[in-house]
């Protein structure tokens, strides 16, 4: 059987102001390794061949001699500038990617990314063309008016946290994002599966993902994934 051609984007072109580190935070040293080593290391670990990097246009070729060069990253074919927003530097992306079956999509700011989450999500788009890794919330959420009353409570065991990597067959997410960049609409975009939901017939599928997994926004994130990344 032919083996799945498979890439990776790899986004890092936030500017992390939540941070309030003057090192932006995919750049800032865990355990002794920018943030940013560790997703690009489990792309690679997972026999990934083809890994696209996204960064602000200023920092290419910082990240091409201090992480890429320096950790030895082999994989990482191209650097290239993102966007305004995600979805615009997740489109810069999509550009650049050769032809393959599937392509991962992952925020650069989740370095507790695991090799089980990343089997999980080949699986899942195996058999679906589009899954999202997710966990099932812990906690009661309540949807909120403009003055912050609650307004309603979704029924619990409905309620997914959705994370990164979010995958998908290459040619029907290239396809949604192009729909999406020809056409007017104003949606505010935060992950790739909204964009498959809104401009394909396709469903997404929520494969599972950890509770480590967490995107790294605050301080507060960075003694956490610390903490994981040292167990791990
Ligand atoms: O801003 P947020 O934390 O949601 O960003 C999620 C991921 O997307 C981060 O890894 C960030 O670097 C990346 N991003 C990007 N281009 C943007 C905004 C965010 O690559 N314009």
């Amino acid at each position: 059987m032919k083996a799945d051609k498979c890439a990776a984007i790899v986004l890092a072109g936030g500017s992390g102001k939540r941070m309030k580190s003057n090192v932006k935070k995919q750049y800032i040293q865990i355990n002794q390794r920018p943030l940013l080593y560790y997703s690009l290391k489990a792309f690679e670990a997972f026999g990934i061949e083809e890994i696209i990097l996204v960064t602000s246009e200023a920092e290419i070729e910082y990240c091409r001699k201090e992480i890429v060069e320096r950790y030895g990253f082999t994989h990482v074919s191209s650097i290239v500038a993102g966007g305004k927003e995600r979805y615009h530097s997740v489109y810069e992306g999509l550009k650049v990617v050769k032809k393959c079956d599937y392509v991962f999509i992952h925020d650069g700011a989740r370095p507790c990314i695991s090799q089980e989450i990343l089997s999980n999500c080949l699986e899942g788009v195996r058999k679906y063309d589009a899954c999202v890794a997710a966990v099932p919330v812990k906690d009661t959420i309540k949807i909120v008016d403009e003055n912050q009353f609650a307004q309603m409570t979704p029924e619990r065991s409905k309620v997914w946290i959705v994370q990164t990597p979010q995958v998908f067959q290459y040619s029907l997410v290239k396809k949604a994002y192009d729909t999406m960049f020809a056409s007017s609409h104003e949606l505010t975009i935060t992950d790739d599966a909204m964009v498959v939901e809104n401009f394909t017939d396709r469903k997404v599928k929520l494969v599972m993902g950890s509770y480590y997994n967490v995107k790294v926004t605050t301080p507060d994130d960075l003694l956490l994934v610390k903490d994981y990344l040292s167990e791990g």
